[in-house]
């Protein structure tokens, strides 16, 4: 095991940088998730850490070595991806490809191989080809292949995104489990916010080739540095209203409308300045009167029931473990629970309050 160090990381393609200087520090057994939308650079930085892209500029250390310019084979890194096994070959052998490249010893592979299926439960499929599996043995054996190396850090490419969503929950329950048997090192690429909240000890959130706050997936999602992050994580996303902020008899407040005052988190702006108010779904409490919105579509899940409406115009979910039978058009009262809003800065996006 290992710790994994990024320092000031760019990556250029041709003239074009796609990261740009990116810092990551990861310890000694830690499940890291770098998140993001697709295109934002995720895969180009597992890549570089694994080898198989050069960096532009900056510093890779794996443990205590700079591996800027170690081949991919001596970083002693194992990837898994969403990628098809070799269908040809029976899970035994799938398994124990690399080892064979390697020049492993008959013994030595065959050991190893029957640790990894006995951890993933895969012993009694060792004799069967990759399409006499389910999608799930199939992700094992994928697994297995990384876990007969025995390697000192794992790098997960969206190893989940061929599979259903059931599958997915299931999958991303027994990697967790996974690693906190092995406590191998990890860095796992999705795009995907709920798997990067539900698996990760810590969540690299990027956007743009740049990252935009790294920290536990509670400390994401209650104290989102800027409107990027705080829109990103949490699903159903927060919402977001412009207004002003004002003072009146009651504090201090964001006026969406005339007549449409949501209560202002503690701030040092003046009255007048443009904000964006955010709440999260779950923050709103219905028929408690604070604001009046028009019900524009009401969803039902069993658990809870999520509700699509308009607050002066402007569009706003909300979600209650009640069971509501509002109809599109009827006009219902929305609170923001005390003390669970955030104000940003339109402009820059910067969390303000
Ligand atoms: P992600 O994995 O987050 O979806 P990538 O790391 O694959 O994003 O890509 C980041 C950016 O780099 C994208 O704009 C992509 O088009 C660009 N890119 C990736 N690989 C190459 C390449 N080999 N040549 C040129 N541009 C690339
Ligand atoms: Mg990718």
């Amino acid at each position: 095991m290992a710790s994994v160090e990024l320092t000031q990381v760019r990556k250029s393609f041709g003239s074009t940088e796609v990261v740009h200087g990116v810092d990551v520090s990861i310890s000694d057994g830690e499940f890291v998730v770098l998140v993001g939308p697709s295109g934002c650079g995720k895969s180009t930085l597992l890549r570089m850490i694994a080898g198989l892209e050069e960096i532009s500029a900056g510093e890779i250390r794996i443990g205590d070595r700079v591996v800027n310019n170690v081949p991919p084979k001596q970083r002693d890194i194992a990837m898994v991806f969403n990628y098809a096994l070799y269908p040809h070959m029976k899970v035994i052998d799938n398994m124990a490809f690399s080892m064979k490249l390697a020049g492993r010893s008959k013994e030595e592979i065959r050991e190893r191989v029957d640790k990894a299926a006995a951890i993933l439960g895969l012993t009694d499929y060792l004799d069967r080809y990759p399409r006499q599996l389910s999608g799930g043995q199939r992700q094992r054996v994928a697994m297995g292949r990384a876990i007969v190396r025995d390697p000192q850090v794992f790098l997960f490419d969206e190893p989940l995104s061929n599979l259903d969503a059931k599958l997915r929950v299931q999958m991303r329950t027994e990697i967790k489990e996974l690693h906190q048997r092995l406590k191998t090192t990890s860095v796992y690429v999705t795009h995907d916010q709920i798997e990067a909240m539900t698996m990760a000890d810590k969540i690299v959130v990027m956007h743009g080739g740049k990252v935009e706050q790294i920290g536990t997936p509670l400390e994401l999602y209650d104290d989102p540095a800027n409107l990027f992050v705080a829109g990103f994580i949490g699903s159903p996303a927060m919402n977001f209203l412009t207004g002003k902020l004002v003072s009146d008899g009651a504090g201090r407040g964001v006026r969406i409308a005339e007549g449409c005052v949501l209560p202002a988190p503690a701030n040092r702006e003046a009255d007048g300045t443009e904000v964006v108010i955010g709440v999260r779904p779950e923050h709103f409490e219905i028929d408690q009167s604070c604001v009046r919105a028009q019900v524009v579509v009401v969803e039902p899940t069993g658990a809870d029931t999520q509700v699509y409406c308009r607050i002066a115009g402007q569009a706003v979910t909300a979600v209650s473990r009640e069971r509501h039978t509002f109809r599109p058009g009827d006009t219902i009262d929305l609170k923001p629970t005390y003390g669970k809003c955030y104000l940003f800065n339109p402009a820059s996006g910067a969390r303000i309050a």
